[in-house]
């Protein structure tokens, strides 16, 4: 085992490296439940320019936003349409009944993503045995898809049936930056079509702590509260926040190297013999399809006594994800360690 793993669990195990720690070092912080904490406002400014939103909000996960947005666009009872393996229904702790008492509808799409006809399919009509349909929840890039891209016409055909049937449509977008280095699409443009985006600082863009939330004016003010309500006001938290605002200055167009490197990772996978097939790779996740027989737990095991960790991704699958603290050297050693035969 050589001594430092190369880690391809997830894109959420960078570290900050020194620059960012120095920059983070030298925040101007304040109390952020009052509204004081100038770097943490600036973060939200930023983020919320970025993609022509009126505000943002900081918080402490991906989840916590999801979670925040689903519960400002429901009431109790009402019907959440999303694919079957979205992370804010598969991921999060059951959060949609427990924190919103919202039911979910599910979407079967293709690889982790919605087809707009679908959807059109499952809004429930206004009859009063329904459940009220009141939100659609996307993910781009698709975390059980491996990692694919929504067309951004997909895209905005969803944004139009959600506007025509009064609908709020939310963006999990804690992988966006990955979707728009792949499909080009600006930001601003992206933006338009959504009435709520999560973006995770803390993955591929590499600060330690924290997620995005996009929209109105009035849907953060909302937010704030249902956070407040969570638990998840903070104080001076403009020392992790400076992280985020590093991050989104620095580690956005760097992205494009995680993508080259992810191709690389599914040519070196698609030749051995344990693995059948590699999950078309679009952007930093590679997902395996292992050979008959061959246990994924098994797979993670022998890797890990190679000096390489990735993770079970499911019946006979296991997931790899690229990310800014994997090198092209480290692509370069994995080609080198990996048996062909298990
Ligand atoms: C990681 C992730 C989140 C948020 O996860 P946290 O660990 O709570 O930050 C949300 N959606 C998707 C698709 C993710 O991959």
């Amino acid at each position: 085992m050589t001594d430092k793993p190369i880690d391809f669990r997830s894109d959420t195990v960078t570290k900050p490296n020194k620059a960012m720690r120095q920059f983070m070092l030298t925040a101007n912080v304040g109390d952020d439940v009052f509204g004081d904490d100038p770097t943490v406002n600036e973060l939200q400014r930023i983020g919320a320019e970025m993609f022509g939103m009126e505000a943002g909000l900081y918080c402490s996960s991906g989840t916590q936003t999801n979670q925040i947005a689903i519960n400002v666009h429901t009431q109790p009872g009402d019907e959440v349409i999303c694919h079957e393996e979205a992370h804010i229904y598969r991921y999060e702790g059951g959060g949609i009944a427990k924190n919103s008492g919202a039911s979910v509808r599910f979407i079967r799409g293709n690889q982790g993503r919605i087809n707009p006809d679908e959807i059109v399919d499952n809004i429930n009509p206004d009859d009063q045995h329904y459940p009220v349909t009141a939100l659609v929840s996307i993910e781009d890039t698709a975390n059980r898809g491996g990692g694919l891209c929504y067309d951004f016409e997909d895209i905005k055909r969803i944004s139009h049936i959600c506007k025509d049937n009064n609908l709020a449509f939310h963006l999990d977008g804690a992988r966006v930056f990955n979707a728009l280095e792949v499909n080009g699409i600006s930001p601003l443009e992206y933006g338009r079509q959504f009435d709520s985006i999560s973006i995770c600082l803390s993955k591929g863009l590499g600060a330690p702590v924290g997620s995005l939330l996009l929209g109105t004016k009035d849907f953060i003010t909302k937010a704030h509260r249902v956070r407040k309500a969570f638990g998840g006001g903070m104080r001076q938290a403009g020392i992790i926040a400076a992280g985020g605002i590093y991050a989104l200055q620095n580690n956005v167009a760097r992205l494009r190297i995680d993508h080259e490197n992810a191709k690389r990772v599914e040519t070196i996978l698609a030749s051995k013999n344990w693995v059948k097939e590699v999950l078309p790779v679009q952007t930093n996740i590679v997902v395996a399809i292992l050979a008959d027989g061959i246990k994924e737990g098994d797979v993670v095991t022998q890797l890990h006594e190679k000096g390489i960790l990735c993770v079970g991704f499911g019946k006979g699958r296991v997931r790899f994800t690229t990310h800014l603290d994997v090198s092209a050297e480290d692509i370069d050693h994995l080609a080198a360690s990996l048996p062909g035969d298990l």
